[in-house]
């Protein structure tokens, strides 16, 4: 169970909608970061042909490679995305899919209400 809230008028009353959680496992989470790190690389890799910049780009992209990767790996789940009800409009949208965090970030799809919704750790 979430909890949704507007970001544009805290004074609404919150909602309430449903997610679902997906775990990874240790080798979903090595295929995460072996697949992270090589976008990276792909980036650093066209970066190296952009003239004189280079110089600061590929470091930066080899250490965000890494930087990212091992996020990838600790990333315990993710969020399938799931359905609320928008506190502004009451009309029902969807949300989508990211990292699993007490707090994500939305938007309705019908009055482009900025949303915010809390993952509620007791009740999963
Ligand atoms: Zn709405």
């Amino acid at each position: 169970m979430v909890q949704i809230q507007s970001r544009n008028n805290r004074e609404l009353p919150q909602t309430q909608g449903r997610i679902t959680r997906v775990d990874w496992d240790k080798v979903d989470r090595s295929k995460n970061a072996v697949k992270t790190f090589g976008i990276w690389i792909g980036i650093m890799c066209g970066s190296s042909l952009v003239p004189f910049w280079h110089y600061l780009l590929v470091p930066s992209f080899f250490i965000t490679a890494w930087v990212m990767a091992m996020d990838k790996l600790n990333e315990p789940a993710r969020s399938e995305g799931g359905d609320g009800e928008c506190p502004q409009c009451h009309q029902p949208f969807k949300i989508e899919k990211s990292k699993w965090t007490p707090r994500i970030t939305d938007t309705c799809g019908k009055c482009f209400n900025d949303l915010e919704v809390f993952i509620q750790t007791a009740n999963q």
